[in-house]
């Protein structure tokens, strides 16, 4: 006989347990299943353990503006296992209150992965069979590993966040959010970085700040290798080699990180037992709704190949058990002017369009305002180094359609902007807000 419930979510990240959350606060009898850690990716292998490592960077920078500011004798590394071990401290923490909030909603959370073996049946691994009439995918995804000869002599960020120590050389192939990220914080933290990108790095991001960034990463030392074609990966003594069919041989290197994009964890869910259907990369497909082909299941998050965004796949998930079990039919995440930041050195903010994508879309009725200039903080240790910020406005009301931000604080001063572009202001909205002064922030109301 199987245990009969309301939902069943597969999956315990960011997008399972906001729905898992919510269902039951909905008052739906829920099982949660997942054989890994809670919290998923974001919390486990992601978002919080990167966001530590940048937030350790962030210091390692301040430290190097302590000497022109006058202060005396302020200097050293990280140490990396101390820092390693307070990091786990604090993500302990979130899973404990993750296993405390389950308890209180009465969530069924069970250790295990599932699996269809019907449209409103799961099996687990342990033979337990679960019955509902509502089925939730939010299995996530892993990064990509490709058949490249030599492979396993690299990591993939999954292992950067076990490293007991900094890599003194790193090669890292690839130039997404990862790549840049990790280029970035290894930097600061005392690595030699070379980042190896195939085209163009972050490419769904403006040109013109990312032009700006790669010219911060330059300066910063790290070695930009564009064009590269990377085939294969060589140990040469203690080192790693990487084959570039463009130029030869790259390195060598103490570690190397793979940074190629993720592939969704849908092989080992028996999708076909259901009917549910999957796109050629292995995502499953979704409509507006989160819904699959199949009535009663709906999937989330990275597995669904949207935007693969951890607020994204908290907010499709809400959204989808207040539909489903709080009686509001017409919940559903709107996926337009979604913000992010790439925690770059400094962080890249984007929402809304880019600039080539406003004058594809919009043509001649596109208006652009930027502002560049040295922030105060560099300006008084004499550093040079300029911030971008770009307003990509549309037609004859300028309505903001792009806000995009490079430069120290764009992490903290984006997501207000996004209220303001999801609430379509218009650029005469932002002239006539009074600015906070002496900020970087006042610049997107300043321009002209
Ligand atoms: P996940 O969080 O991946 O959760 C999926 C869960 O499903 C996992 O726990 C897995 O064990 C489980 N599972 C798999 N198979 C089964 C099965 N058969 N049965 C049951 N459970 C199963 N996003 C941001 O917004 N900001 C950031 O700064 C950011 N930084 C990132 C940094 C890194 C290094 C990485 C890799 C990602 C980052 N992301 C960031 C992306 C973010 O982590 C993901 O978008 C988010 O975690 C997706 O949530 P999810 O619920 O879809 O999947
Ligand atoms: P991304 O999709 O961001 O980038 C993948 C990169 O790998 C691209 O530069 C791509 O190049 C390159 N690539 C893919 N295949 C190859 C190959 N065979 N050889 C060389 N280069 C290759 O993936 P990430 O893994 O960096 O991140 C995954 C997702 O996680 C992100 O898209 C983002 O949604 C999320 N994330 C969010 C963060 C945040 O919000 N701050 C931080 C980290 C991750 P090309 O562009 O030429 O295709």
């Amino acid at each position: 006989m199987a245990d009969t419930y309301d939902l069943i979510v597969l999956g315990a990240g960011s997008g399972g347990l906001a729905m898992a959350f919510r269902a039951a606060r909905h008052g739906a009898r829920v099982a949660l299943l997942d054989p890994g850690a809670l919290g998923g990716t974001c919390v486990n292998v992601g978002c919080v353990p990167k966001k530590s490592l940048w937030f350790a960077a962030q210091i390692a920078h301040s430290l190097q503006l302590a000497g022109p500011y006058g202060f005396e004798g302020v200097a050293g590394r990280l140490d990396w296992e101390h820092f390693r071990q307070r990091r786990l401290a604090y993500i302990d923490g979130i899973k404990q209150r993750y296993e405390e909030r389950l308890a209180a909603a009465g969530v069924q959370w069970l250790r295990e992965a599932g699996r269809f073996v019907a449209a409103d049946t799961v099996a687990t691994e342990s033979g337990a069979e679960l019955r509902a009439p509502q089925i939730v995918i939010a299995t996530g995804a892993r990064p990509q590993r490709p058949p490249l000869p030599g492979f396993e002599l690299g990591l993939v960020s999954d292992d950067m966040f076990a490293l007991r120590e900094l890599p003194r050389h790193v090669g890292i192939v690839g130039g997404g959010y990862i790549a840049v990220e990790f280029a970035g914080l290894l930097r600061a933290l005392g690595s030699e970085v070379t980042l190896h990108v195939r085209e163009r790095m972050l490419r769904t991001f403006d040109r013109e700040l990312v032009d700006s960034l790669e010219e911060h990463m330059r300066t910063q030392g790290i070695t930009l290798a564009t064009g590269a074609r990377i085939s294969a990966a060589r140990r040469e003594g203690d080192a790693i080699v990487l084959d570039d069919d463009s130029c030869g041989e790259r390195g060598p290197y103490d570690a190397v990180l793979w940074a190629l994009g993720r592939v969704p964890n849908t092989e080992r869910l028996d999708l076909d037992a259901a009917g549910v259907q999957c796109d050629v990369l292995g995502h499953v497909v979704t409509d507006p709704w989160q819904n699959t082909n199949v009535p009663g299941i709906a999937a989330l998050g990275d597995v669904t190949g949207r935007l693969a965004l951890t607020p994204v796949a908290v907010a499709a998930g809400r959204r989808l058990a207040d539909r489903w079990f709080g009686g509001r039919n017409e919940a559903r995440l709107d996926y337009d002017d979604v913000p992010s930041v790439v925690f770059s050195e400094p962080p890249l903010g984007a929402v809304g369009l880019t600039e080539a994508q406003a004058r594809a879309k919009f043509g001649d009725s596109v208006r652009v305002y930027r502002s560049r200039f040295t922030p105060m903080q560099w300006a008084l240790a004499g550093q040079h180094g300029q911030t971008l910020m770009k307003l990509v406005c549309v037609g004859d009301d300028e309505r903001v359609a792009g806000v995009h931000v490079l430069g120290p604080g764009a992490d903290e001063m984006l997501q207000g902007f996004a209220v303001a572009v999801k609430m379509g202001a218009c650029k005469r909205d932002l002239d006539a807000t009074v600015a906070i002064h002496p900020s970087s922030g006042e610049e997107l109301v300043l321009m002209s």
